[in-house]
């Protein structure tokens, strides 16, 4: 079954999403960004959340855990969704 392969190259890039924040890469330059417009969306959400986090914790890069977490709510507002826009706005 190969109609939807995109979904596959979701879940592949949001599992490999912190550790591609983590590890200092430009993540907007991905190549999978460039034809997915929810992973866009997904990223934009994730950045707003490491800015709060940088003013909640100013002066401190966001530790590892910060991504644990945003990795775990990416995990539930992924379940259930059918590739709508607007998938992690349980996060807010
Ligand atoms: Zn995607």
């Amino acid at each position: 079954m190969t109609n939807d392969p995109s979904k596959v190259d979701c879940a592949e890039f949001q599992s490999n999403l912190p550790d591609l924040i983590g590890s200092g890469q430009d993540v907007r330059n991905h190549p999978h960004l460039q034809s997915c417009e929810l992973c866009r969306a997904l990223l934009a959400d994730l950045e707003t959340i490491a800015e709060a986090a940088r003013q909640l914790f100013p002066g401190v890069e966001p530790p590892e855990e910060v991504w644990e977490h945003i990795e775990s709510a990416i995990r539930k507002s992924d379940r259930g969704t059918g590739g709508e826009p607007g998938m992690a706005s349980h996060l807010q």
